[in-house]
């Protein structure tokens, strides 16, 4: 292969672009750690990372359903309904995009996954199909309950939310969470469960990952095998981090694929494995991603561009509440 190409591949790998994305993410924590020092009196002052919104989805998609029940949009914490937007944009369009390409989160897992495949000779560890299934079921059950819950909280209540100073420094709290031991403990297990079976969370137990496999089956875009040049070598299916028999498919409908595009690049016969947009049109492997995440950032300028991303409270608001002790407050509610 041409060094152009392979160079290519590698900067459309989902390695490299979930490495990136996470790599960001990671900065912006450490930039909002720097904006409290400096709310403290402590340091310089950084400007407020917004993307660390992305920390609380379950509150921001209060926030969302409040807005699609008329309530208008959050001048407060903006950032965090622009992310669920994308999440449910790339998710709806391009096969749980944000799962297979953008959540760090499951950059994390993903990567415990990848050393996994490493040290195991190329695949994680197949549970039986009744138990994963088990597992699955589990999956859909916490994210029917959290969206039930979700969807029933009253406009009045829902705006209300967004009002607390405890939202405005929710990500911050959850960043401390992150060093309690209980988080720790659970962080080692799913990650050694995660290098023999693959991304658990994302597999079994993430809501989210719950909502948007759904959103996902309805894309209009998906991986296409040919049945007539198809040589059913089983490199494909081998290749699938999510255990799909993608041999055996015609079009991968399955809410568990991710579009990670991993078995179309394998496979051996030119033309036979796609991932096809409507009109039979092919979408080259390393062009998903640029699609993917090329859909998020122009939501996300979009969103910058007509001001509402940036928050509109002052710094000395955020300054006032994190100097109010409320931080140092053990949770008492649902963040
Ligand atoms: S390997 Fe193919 S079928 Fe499996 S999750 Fe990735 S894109 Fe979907
Ligand atoms: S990798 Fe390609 S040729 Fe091999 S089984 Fe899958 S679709 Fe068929």
């Amino acid at each position: 292969m041409p060094s152009v190409e392979r160079a290519r591949d590698f900067l459309t790998s989902r390695l490299f672009v979930r490495g990136v994305l996470l790599g960001f993410f990671v900065f912006a924590c450490v930039q909002l750690l720097r904006f409290a020092e400096w709310a403290r009196g402590r340091g310089p002052h950084v400007p407020r990372p917004e993307s660390v919104a992305g920390l609380l989805p379950i509150g921001h998609f209060t926030s969302f359903f409040a807005w699609l029940k008329g309530g208008g949009w959050d001048t407060l914490l903006p950032a965090g309904l622009v992310i669920i937007i994308g999440a449910v944009a790339t998710s709806v369009l391009l096969k749980r995009g944000f799962c297979g390409w953008i959540c760090p989160l499951g950059a994390v897992w993903e990567g415990q996954a990848w050393l996994g495949r490493k040290l195991m000779g190329g695949r994680n560890v197949a549970l039986p199909r009744w138990l994963d299934g088990i597992g699955r079921g589990v999956r859909y059950l916490i994210a029917a309950a959290a969206l039930f819950v979700l969807i029933m909280v009253p406009l009045a209540e829902a705006l209300a939310f967004r009002e607390l100073p405890y939202m405005w420094v929710a990500d911050l709290k959850i960043l401390g969470g992150f060093t309690r031991p209980g988080f720790l403990a659970m962080l080692g297990v799913a990650s050694v469960a995660s290098v023999f079976f693959g991304p658990v969370w994302c597999r079994w137990l993430c809501p989210l990952g719950g909502w948007y496999s759904l959103l996902g089956m309805a894309s209009p875009c998906a991986v296409r095998r040919d049945p007539e040049t198809c040589i059913h070598c089983s490199a494909c299916t081998e290749a699938c981090h999510a255990f799909l028999d993608v041999e055996k498919a015609r079009a991968v409908r399955s809410p568990e694929c991710d579009g990670c595009m991993d078995c179309v690049r394998v496979c051996p016969v030119p033309g036979c494995l796609e991932a096809r947009a409507p009109g039979n049109t092919r979408i080259a492997p390393w062009v998903w991603p640029l699609l993917v995440v090329g859909l998020w950032l122009a939501i996300y300028a979009g969103a910058r561009l007509t001001g509402n991303w940036d928050t509109r409270l002052p710094d000395d608001v955020f300054r006032q509440v994190i100097n109010s002790g409320l931080l140092e407050e053990r949770t008492r509610g649902g963040l």
